[in-house]
């Protein structure tokens, strides 16, 4: 059985919410699959709209560009077709949970098969997975380890090769060795024993800044690992604090655009999937002009209602849920989809446009600091862009826009909302 690399301390049993089955992804289905269910009336449990039980001919449709794959056809409202009216897979109902389709069965976890191993990791698109509940993940692997097999027949995906940086390979000995001293440095206690994680990151970002010179990635691989380790270890261990920095101002224009990203990727995911879809249009460009300082709030996102909200993670479930996550973004490097540095700063940019909301949301109801069901509803949320393709042109895009290192230091600058963006002229709360 494979080796699954995975994070630890992340545990998990499905609460059963349904948020996976509403969110819009595409659920691919093997042919193999489409055929049993086909044959086993499926269209008949399968329904177009919310809260009806018409059905159609057909709840598969092809996905253009992967031959023999298969996707499950949405309701009108982007649910799955075959989620009930209370919560319930139609497909488990019916043919039993080990027949629901092997992607619902992965979820929340992926692979990523890398240098004859794999890594295992956990979308914080789900709410378990952000509040780390449940069974143990390494209590699991052998469940999970089928599932690997069964997954890589069906969706076989090429061995990625670990990058530092782009175009800088590295083995995966170094790869462990980089995450030992993030991981140390994260976790490193500030004089009352609890991480100070604005800290942490920039201590991170510094390292990583040094890494990632011209002159340090052009050592041979021998050399580059010593340097890892020589450096983290002595910048991980080390008392002097990492001189603060603030991102560049075209980090700060780009983490405008990334939260823009973020935004409209939440409102093409709440638009309905048919018609001219004019009203999306006009809330995209409300928003492109509030990101940007340009315009009042649309719907229910008013920037400005974060202002004077403190950004400091005082709040002991606020920290836990932040730490976990950076802690879980570590654990997850080098899984061969983006280089060490890209993976890590989309990780943290998608961290500031979560507290960007959470402080929004805080705002909203008077609150003066961040809590943790804040900051939780608003890491699933965010963590939804995760999703998208690396190699499609918007999970490239993302990666330019998450600004590289300047978004870690914008963590560590305790300045993840776009200032101009908070400025935007906007109604006072109702
Ligand atoms: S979002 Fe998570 S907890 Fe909810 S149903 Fe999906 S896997 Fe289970």
């Amino acid at each position: 059985m494979v080796a699954l690399r995975h994070h630890a301390e992340q545990r998990f049993t499905c609460q059963q919410c349904g948020r996976c089955c509403r969110r819009g992804w595409d659920i691919a289905v093997t042919a193999a699959e489409v055929d049993a269910y086909r044959k086993a009336g499926a269209s008949e449990w399968f329904t177009e709209t919310e809260r009806t039980t018409e059905t159609t001919s057909d709840p598969f449709e092809p996905i253009a560009g992967h031959a023999g794959h298969f996707r499950i056809r949405k309701r009108a409202d982007g649910a799955c077709g075959f989620l009930s009216d209370d919560n319930r897979c139609r497909i488990h109902e019916r043919l039993g949970g080990q027949r629901k389709p092997l992607t619902c069965r992965l979820f929340p976890f992926r692979f990523h098969p890398v240098e004859g191993k794999a890594v295992l990791s956990a979308s914080f698109s789900c709410p378990t997975i952000v509040a780390s509940a449940g069974e143990p993940v390494s209590a699991q692997l052998k469940s999970l380890g089928s599932l690997y097999n069964e997954w890589a027949r069906a969706f076989p995906e090429p061995s990625g090769t670990i990058e530092v940086a782009a175009g800088r390979p590295i083995s995966a000995k170094t790869a462990a060795m980089l995450r030992e001293v993030l991981r140390a440095m994260l976790d490193r206690p500030d004089p009352g024993g609890v991480p100070d994680l604005r800290a942490n990151v920039g201590r991170m970002a510094a390292l990583l800044d040094d890494l990632t010179r011209h002159r340090v990635l052009k050592l041979d691989p021998e050399r580059f690992a010593e340097y890892v380790e020589l450096t983290g270890r002595y910048a991980a261990g080390s008392d002097r604090p990492t001189a603060a920095r603030r991102p560049s101002a075209v980090g700060r224009m780009l983490s405008r655009g990334f939260l823009f990203a973020v935004l409209a990727a939440r409102e093409q995911l709440r638009a309905p999937k048919k018609g001219l879809r004019l009203g999306l249009r006009a809330r995209l460009a409300g928003l492109l002009a509030h990101t940007h300082g340009l315009g009042p709030g649309v719907a229910d996102i008013r920037l400005r209602r974060g202002r004077g909200v403190s950004l400091a993670l005082d709040d002991p479930e606020a920290h836990r849920l932040v730490h976990h996550y950076l802690r879980a973004a570590v654990e997850d490097l080098g899984t061969g989809r983006r280089p060490i540095v890209d993976e890590l700063a989309l990780a943290v940019a998608l961290l500031n446009a979560s507290l960007a909301f959470a402080v929004m949301r805080v705002g909203e109801h008077g609150a003066r600091g961040l809590d943790g069901p804040a900051v939780a509803e608003a890491l699933v949320e965010t963590m939804d862009l995760a999703h998208a393709e690396v190699d499609g042109a918007y999970g490239r895009v993302l990666i330019t826009l998450a600004g590289g290192l300047d978004a870690l230091w914008s963590f560590a600058s305790s300045s993840p909302v776009p200032a101009r963006a908070a400025d935007a002229a906007d109604p006072p709360p109702a």
